[in-house]
């Protein structure tokens, strides 16, 4: 029996809940460590931000990315060191940075005029990376990010200039190619274009240290991706290819694959409906868990969670649609996926999401129709 396993055979909890194995954490941290030789690591706090999560990552000597200033005080109360620490969102509150590097926190990045002059007043002297928009060019990543964020190579060469007679430090450039990025190949595209702006500005007379990598690396729900030591081989000769005998330091910002697949969600079958009765009709299973209470990602059938349907093994199986409890029109699970679950499911039983460590948490509402934020527990 695994840890989560027993955890779940133990005494009762609520429903639906999700439980976390620190352990998995762990070899999924040290998986990265090994195939990313020579590369800091700083864990996305958003991604899962339980207090125990940080401390095991701490541990084993993980940096950490931040995205405001509450995670800044998260992980400063737990311990982490402010130099440990890089806010890696380019959209921050003015007052929020000036209080960052107060506590000591020097690393921040940015993709605009306006957030590089406010990291000028507010964290002077501070370390700044430039964010480089990179076109995924293709529908490789489950969550792009290239609309909202990123400048172009020649403003970021712009930017880091104006950084260096603002009196900053022109630490570096990063990228992110979105949220499970399947395309190892993109990171060669990225690492071309950043070691072009590296060139530049370096016959500018700035010399930048850090190349961040981003996070991305994809977890393996219910299709088969690309292996960490398969993501690290890219980008290791993309990197000796593009940037010869001027290797900058690099970081990678891992979230999702550190901690997804560390998470079962339990939830319970509250009414099972067969509507064949309609045209085109399924038989859909009602749970007491669904896009407000932590699977939000299953919209658009984006992240779909492999299931684990546990005391039903010798049972036939069928196709079904799984919704959740509430009363809005869009909390169906992954609406364009029927999934398989045994002929003898009935109500009352358990039917566990897995690999559901990450995003999951954080993304349940507070009380929607009642029904209360996702608890968890880490083990
Ligand atoms: C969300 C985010 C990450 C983590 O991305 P994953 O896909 O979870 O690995 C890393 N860096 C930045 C700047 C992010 O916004």
């Amino acid at each position: 029996m695994s840890k989560l396993e027993r955890f779940f055979a133990g005494p009762e909890l609520p429903s639906p809940c999700l439980a976390v194995d620190l352990d998995i954490v762990e070899s999924n941290y040290r998986l990265l460590r090994e195939s990313f030789a020579r590369t800091a690591i700083y864990y996305a706090v958003k991604a899962n931000p339980a207090e125990a999560v940080i401390k095991r990552l701490k541990a084993l000597g993980s940096l950490f990315d931040v995205a405001s200033l509450s995670e800044v005080e998260l992980c400063l109360s737990l311990g982490v060191a402010p130099q440990h620490i890089s806010w890696g969102n380019p959209i921050k509150k003015e007052s929020d940075i000036g209080v960052a590097f107060a506590r000591g926190v020097d690393m921040y990045a940015f993709d605009s005029h306006e957030e590089l002059e406010k990291l000028a007043q507010c964290a002077p002297g501070s370390r700044v990376s430039c964010r480089l928009h990179i076109d995924e060019g293709t529908d490789s990543a489950v969550c792009p990010l290239s609309a909202k964020f990123g400048c172009s190579p020649i403003t970021a060469e712009e930017l880091m200039v104006r950084a260096r007679e603002l009196g900053l430090v022109p630490h570096g450039l990063s990228f992110h190619l979105g949220s499970q990025q399947t395309d190892v190949e993109s990171w060669e595209q990225a690492i071309a274009v950043c070691a072009g702006v590296f060139r530049r500005l370096r016959d500018k007379g700035i010399d930048m240290e850090l190349l961040n990598l981003g996070g991305g690396f994809a977890v393996r729900y219910s299709h088969d991706v690309p292996r960490a030591q398969a993501y690290a081989e890219c980008v290791h000769t993309s990197m000796r290819r593009h940037f010869g005998n001027h290797m900058p330091t690099q970081c990678i910002e891992p979230g999702r694959s550190l901690v997804a697949s560390a998470g079962w969600l339990r939830s319970e079958v509250l009414l099972i409906a067969d509507r064949r009765d309609r045209a085109g009709g399924h038989k859909w299973v009602y749970l007491d868990s669904g896009r407000s209470s932590g699977l939000v990602e299953t919209v658009n059938d984006r992240i779909v969670y492999p299931l684990y349907i546990p005391n039903h093994e010798d049972s036939a199986m069928e196709d079904v649609m799984l919704a959740g409890p509430t009363c809005d029109w869009s909390d169906i699970i992954n609406d364009g996926v029927l999934r398989q679950v045994p002929t003898t499911l009935k109500s009352g039983d358990h039917v566990f999401f897995t690999h559901t460590g990450a995003y999951t948490t954080t993304c349940s509402s507070v009380g929607f129709n009642g029904f209360a934020p996702l608890e968890s527990f880490y083990i």
